[in-house]
């Protein structure tokens, strides 16, 4: 291959016979567009497709395995990349590359045939267009990282803000049975008979009980296996409301949990979080007391099997007005004791996991507001990308549409 940075996007020229590929990349080169040339197809695969503006291919180079190369080139392509192919073809070349040249047109979307001899002025223009258009699948590349990446950011800030909040209800929940347990072991120790604390005992014991209880929920948060499992919805809707008993005790909040066993097949961690994201919501949303419902069970939609668990309260609802930007980033009516991430990371999670989350809400007597997490029971068919790159992918298609 010709001398060139190797940080620097080129236009790639396969020509394999006589001088054409010198003479084509010189000539690149001498017009502004940085060019390089290789002597088979296969040595234009490893190179990273971002560093690539175009394939220059003579219809001869598509012989002896050429075709097959520049079809695994377009294939493996990542989302944002449309590969602008141009191929020269001639009538005097050997026979069969005009069938190739035909496969080729079929497989290359963006595929520009020129007939040699070629005018100079000809593939000038060829080039630009392709130049033109590559940059601009460069460019919506380069939102969709940055955007990823901000994204990313925030998910992790979210995340820190979780873990804040669920160690100050720690504390606070801690705190409650810890004063309980000091005093009964005061009773103990002043006890006159051994009956009496023998029962003053029990009660520390289950005072010790919850205090543990409260360690080992709030432990599970932070160590959940990072891969999707068979999770049991039910026992982690459980598990998340102990977290908030304190504060539902506090607040006048009842509870009525009704669950039947329900599996998902989900990332345990994320989903946690998605939850007490939920229940922290309706918790906000009932100053003056109300009830919380939580609700598990197996539902099946259209021949899929779902885990659906619903977070239901009976707060004063979410007006019709706001509910558009409900899942927008920063969206929050809560000042500054709120940041405006949980639902847009609830929504994330859960459609990441392969779920879907709706809600309704009503602001009229009986107000309140209802979430339902779809989660599917089975892992999905193909093996799933890794979030990175669905991750990726997802904010490029947004990105692209945007641009
Ligand atoms: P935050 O809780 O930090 O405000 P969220 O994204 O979790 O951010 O929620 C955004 C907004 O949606 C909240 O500020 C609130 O106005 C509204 N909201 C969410 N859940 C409820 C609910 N259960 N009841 C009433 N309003 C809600
Ligand atoms: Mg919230």
């Amino acid at each position: 291959m010709s001398e060139l940075a190797a940080n620097v996007p080129r236009f790639v020229v396969v020509a394999p016979l006589g001088r054409d590929g010198d003479l084509i990349s010189g000539f690149l080169n001498g017009s502004g567009y940085p060019a390089a040339c290789v002597g088979h197809v296969r040595e234009a695969e490893g190179i990273d497709c971002a560093m690539l503006l175009g394939l220059i291919v003579t219809d001869e180079a598509l012989l002896r395995g050429g075709i097959d190369a520049l079809k695994r080139i377009v294939h493996s392509q990542p989302v944002w990349s449309d590969l602008p192919v141009i191929l020269l073809t001639s009538t005097a070349t050997e026979p069969g590359c005009a069938a190739l040249a035909s496969e080729a047109r079929l497989e290359v979307r963006s595929l520009i045939l020129l007939d040699r001899p070629i005018r100079k002025e000809m593939l000038l223009s060829a080039i630009q267009v392709a130049f033109n258009a590559r940059q601009k699948q460069l460019q919506v590349r380069d939102a969709a990282v940055k955007q990823f990446q901000s994204d990313e950011a925030l998910r992790k800030s979210e995340h820190l803000a979780v873990a804040g909040r669920l160690v100050a209800t720690l504390a606070h929940e801690v705190n409650n049975p810890l004063e309980a347990l000091g005093n009964l072991l005061f009773l103990v120790e002043n006890s006159s008979t051994l009956e009496e604390a023998h029962s003053f005992g029990q009660l520390a014991v289950k005072e010790f009980q919850r205090i543990s209880e409260i360690v080992n929920h709030t432990l599970k948060f932070h160590r959940a296996p990072a891969k999707p499992s068979f999770t049991d919805v039910a026992e982690l809707a459980m598990s998340a409301v102990t977290l908030f008993r304190g504060k539902l005790r506090e607040r006048h909040i009842r509870e009525r949990i009704t669950s039947e066993r329900a599996f998902g097949y989900c990332n345990e961690g994320e989903i946690r979080q998605a939850l007490v994201n939920l229940i922290g919501n309706a918790v906000d949303a009932m100053r003056e007391g109300g009830i919380l419902r939580i609700h598990v069970m197996p539902v099946s939609v259209g021949g899929v099997e779902y885990a659906r668990l619903t977070v239901a309260d009976t707060g004063a609802g979410i007006r019709k007005e706001i509910r558009p930007q409900l899942f927008r980033q920063f969206f929050t009516t809560k000042g500054s004791s709120g940041t405006g991430l949980g639902l847009w990371l609830t929504r994330d999670i859960v459609e990441r996991n392969g779920g879907k989350l709706k809600f309704r809400s009503r602001t009229e007597s009986p107000s309140g507001t209802v979430f339902v997490i779809y989660l599917p029971s089975t892992p999905p068919v193909e093996q799933p990308k890794s979030v990175q790159e669905g991750g990726q992918s997802a904010t490029f298609q947004k990105v692209a549409a945007a641009m």
